[in-house]
């Protein structure tokens, strides 16, 4: 299986020309913590990440993570949104250029991100939302007796293929609730991961067109919360070593001028960039 995800996943790096997947964060977040590969993960943990980590916290010595998953803010998302993006480096100055996987739409992609198995291995190969059947990021957590929470607005995807895990999920109807929420958990301090995700920029792109008032405004939402979410991880989590990662799935592009999509296999769609900050603890 891990053979058949590698394999898989590298026909994608080699088509764009890309060095790292979208899987990648799966074993990118396995060395930082220190804890074994789900089973079916071919992809590869990103060394630059792992190698500042080691030098800054230990090897293994990761200890709280938000991942913020922005549903669709891709490469070309970047190109029209650059300030939006320059303030997300800012927050987290190691960007990790992607390539996604296909079909390029949510449940598929984030099924490959949480598992680091190609699409063929983890079974989600068309937009729907079953339970991923494959080991996952969050079971690997959930065995080596870490805490973990998935925030998000309820019977989306992230909501829906990652349930029946040993781990707790939080859904709500509006993605400021889903937000307000993580917020909460990091001030509790209950968990050692949380997904974060926000739905709304995606939602919007394809009501809207991908560059729309109401999309730009959700784009610079999203820098404001990823801006907040490293402050409130600073002040929560200083005696901790920790990480936050905007964790995109695919990106879109304009089909006419009031209508966005993704799902096809081309640049717009498949590049994105996974962007880390890595802060270590303060001795007290
Ligand atoms: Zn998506």
């Amino acid at each position: 299986m891990k053979a058949k995800s590698a394999s898989a996943l590298n026909d994608f790096r080699k088509k764009y020309d890309r060095y790292y997947s979208i899987g990648d964060l799966t074993p990118t977040l396995c060395e930082l913590f220190g804890i074994p590969e789900p089973a079916a993960c071919g992809a590869v943990a990103v060394a630059p990440i792992v190698d500042q980590a080691a030098r800054t916290m230990g090897e293994g010595k990761m200890e709280k993570v938000v991942l913020f998953c922005c549903d669709a803010m891709g490469e070309h998302q970047r190109e029209h949104f650059p300030e939006v993006f320059e303030r997300i480096e800012k927050v987290a100055p190691f960007r990790i250029p992607s390539v996604a996987v296909m079909p390029s739409v949510t449940p598929v992609c984030y099924g490959t991100i949480f598992s680091g198995a190609a699409p063929c291995v983890h079974g989600i190969q068309k937009y729907e939302k079953p339970v991923l059947e494959v080991e996952t990021l969050f079971d690997v957590l959930a065995a080596s007796g870490k805490n973990v929470a998935i925030v998000s607005v309820n019977t989306c995807s992230i909501d829906m293929i990652f349930r029946k895990r040993n781990i707790d999920y939080y859904s709500f109807r509006t993605d400021e609730q889903s937000f307000d929420c993580t917020l909460e958990l990091i001030q509790k301090n209950s968990y050692d991961l949380i997904v974060s995700y926000m739905t709304e920029y995606d939602s919007l792109q394809h009501k809207t067109g991908c560059f729309s008032p109401e999309c730009t405004r959700q784009a610079y939402l999203a820098a404001d919360r990823f801006e907040i979410l490293a402050e409130k991880m600073d002040e929560y989590y200083k005696a901790y070593n920790r990480a936050l990662v905007f964790v995109p799935d695919h990106g879109g592009h304009l089909i006419r001028e009031n209508k966005g999509t993704h799902g096809f296999d081309i640049p717009e769609d498949m590049l994105v960039s996974h962007y880390y900050r890595l802060e270590e603890k303060v001795e007290r």
